[in-house]
Formats: C-alpha cells, structure tokens, sequence
C-alpha cells in the first residue's frame, strides 16, 4: 500500500546551522569508508491505515525509538547500499538504484515488510543528493555512499509482523577504499559457521545476516586472515561468498580468461557488483559463467595452474582481489599474492563506467544533478 506518489513525497527541512565549507573540506579530506556523514538524511514512515506517509527531508542526527520497537527485538531490519558518483563535467550520477530499490522490496518481502514504491525510494535519494551536493567528491574511486533502510518501529512485544515501519536515507562520502592502491587479500574458509541456509534469509539484505555473520569474521582475523569465506550450508562444500562481497574466480579456457562466479542459489546475495561484472566481462571479451565451484577445486585449479586469479566484488569497495586462501587443512596462494589483470581491468571499467569516463552504453547511471 501507498499513499504517496514521488514529485509529492518530501517536505523540506534543510539544517539551520549549515557546515561551512572549510569545516566540510576537513571532513572530507580522509574520509575512509562509513565514518563521515552528510548534513541531511531522508525518512518515511508507514502504517496500515496510512500507508507510507510523512516523508521529510531533515538534518542528519538521532531517531527516537519506543523501546518496545519490535525492529529491537526480533530483528526486522534491511538496508541497501549504492554510490552517487561525481562525473567528468561535474554533474552527479547515481549507479543502478532502481536495482537497490527492486532488491530492497525483495528483502522487505522476506522479513514480512510493506513495500516500499521504487520511484520514491530512488526520488528520496535524488532529493538527499541534490541537497548534499557539496559533499559529493570529485576523484575517480571517491564517491557519496548512499544508506537506505528500514525499521519495524511499532511498540509492540508480539511476536508478528509489525504494524509500524521507519524508513531513513543517509549518504556517507567515502574515499577510495584502498588509499594505497588495491592489496589483496586473505581468506579464512569457514567450516564452523554458515552466512545462510535453505530457505533462509541469505538471499535478503537483512541486519540479522550480519551479526550472524560477525563471529566468523572474528574468527578468520584469529586466523591472521581479512575476511571469511563463506560454503552452502548443507554440503559444507561450494563456495558462497566473501564477507559481505560476492566473489568471482578467474580460468584461462583455450587461450582466453573466463570468469566464474558461484550460480545464485538463494542463499547467495545478488550482488548489482556481481551482475554488472559479468555483462562488463563478456563486453570486454572473456568468458563468463555462474555455477557452483568447491573448495576442492578451488584449490586444484590454482595448483594445475588454470585458475590465475580470485577477487570480491561489492559496492563498497568494488573489486578486491584474494592473494591467499587459508583454511583448517592447509593454505594456498593465487597469481603470486598479487592483483591480477583481469581483476585490475574490470575495476578499472567499471570505475570509468561511473565516474562517465567510458559512455554509459547500459543506461546504468541515473542523472541526479
Ligand atoms: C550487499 C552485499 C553484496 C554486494 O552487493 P552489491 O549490490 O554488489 O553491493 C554481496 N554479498 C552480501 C552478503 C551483501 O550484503
């Protein structure tokens, strides 16, 4: 149900005591990622009878909750993340939001939560944007992180789905993740704990997958490792996913380099990352497949030499490429611990596809200023 349509949506309350421009140019100097916030956030509120309601465009700071807010105690919370990118001649473009706002309907869907119409999740940010232009950088692989989420906010102790919901947008300006230049990473292969099972939430992008997620982490830093890599739940054998990144391998087939990445099998977050990169692949003239891939062949392909590089792929920090993969039974290096040429390249593509160096022959970027 909604009451609203996007050009009547917002009303707008821009802060009093605006940043000046020296105090925002020391804010963003070294922004690293998710730290710095903008002056403003978006929010929305939805009940049964109303549908969503109240948008209002306000300045960023503390929401006010019902300690009963069932989001506190069972968990109905989702979120997204996209990137508004300052182009070539200085205008501001968004990358595929209408995907984050397809997929936040998804994962709202699984947690029992209203839709939210995409126009409007996609107007909330072009509002949040054009009003925190400033804070939008300028150099390639800079960007304004973009947060969207939504709570259940009723104060109610049934166990049901609420009948109460926040929906707030927030922007980050994020620097580029890796200011020393892209360093690859290692690996933990988790055998202790799994991301998602059958029939359970891995395909949505919920808070409880990651706090569910938090200990494994913590577990592969034990390991002298970065991140976690995650295996289906019931064989314990095919690879999911890094973290929170989808994750991609490289062979080389009969003279050309083809890119696999596991199939979606439900359990696997569908990455906007993962599903640009594989169209990107074949535009620049390597193979490109979804299937499963085990640990075992993991390990086999790169020792027999047909598989020369591994990488991550997400929004956050687009391509990270995986130097060493360690796990219970032994550890093993991929393309000499360096960054490979075909993780570089697609990096590189896709950052000039955002940044509107190379055309936009998908029709991928949304202008927004
Ligand atoms: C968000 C996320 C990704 C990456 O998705 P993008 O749309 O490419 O940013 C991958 N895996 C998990 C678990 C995620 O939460």
């Amino acid at each position: 149900m909604s009451t609203l349509t996007a050009s009547t949506a917002f009303e707008v309350h821009p802060s009093t005591h605006p940043v000046s421009e020296a105090e925002r140019a020391e804010r963003m100097k070294n922004p690293g990622f998710g730290k710095v916030f903008t002056e403003h956030m978006v929010t929305l509120t939805w009940d049964e009878g109303r549908g969503w309601h109240s948008g209002v465009l306000k300045p960023y700071g503390p929401l006010l909750l019902d300690p009963a807010a069932s989001v506190l105690h069972y968990g109905q919370a989702i979120f997204e993340g996209f990137k508004a990118y300052r182009q070539q001649d200085g205008g501001i473009k968004t990358y595929r939001p209408f995907e984050n706002a397809a997929r936040f309907n998804r994962s709202a869907e699984r947690l029992a939560m209203p839709a939210l119409p995409e126009e409007l999740f996609v107007e909330a940010s072009d509002l949040l944007i054009r009003q925190d232009a400033a804070w939008v950088p300028g150099a390639i692989g800079e960007s304004l992180y973009l947060r969207p989420l939504m709570i259940a906010t009723e104060g109610a102790l049934g166990v049901r789905p609420a009948k109460e919901y926040l929906f707030v947008l927030f922007a980050s300006p994020s620097g580029s993740y890796f200011p020393g230049g892209v360093k690859p990473v290692t690996v933990w292969i988790s055998e202790d704990y799994v991301r998602a099972a059958p029939g359970g939430t891995g395909f949505a992008k919920c808070a409880g997958n990651y706090a569910a997620s938090l200990v494994a982490q913590k577990q592969a830093q034990g390991k002298g490792c970065d991140q976690v890599v995650w295996l289906d739940a019931v064989q314990r054998k095919y690879i999911e996913e890094m973290g929170g990144m989808n994750i991609f391998f490289v062979y080389q087939e009969g003279g050309r380099s083809v890119v696999v990445t596991p199939e979606l099998t439900g359990t696997l977050l569908p990455g906007i990352t993962r599903k640009s990169l594989l169209d990107l692949s074949q535009e620049l003239g390597y193979g490109a497949e979804e299937r499963k891939i085990s640990t075992q062949e993991w390990e086999a392909a790169v020792k027999e030499g047909r598989m020369t590089e591994a990488f991550a792929c997400g929004t956050a920090a687009v391509i990270t490429p995986i130097g060493r993969v360690k796990s219970a039974h032994g550890e093993f290096e991929i393309n000499g611990g360096g960054t490979g040429p075909v993780a570089a390249r697609l990096r590189e593509h896709l950052l000039n596809l955002q940044h509107g160096v190379a055309p936009d022959t998908h029709g991928w970027m949304h202008p927004v200023v």
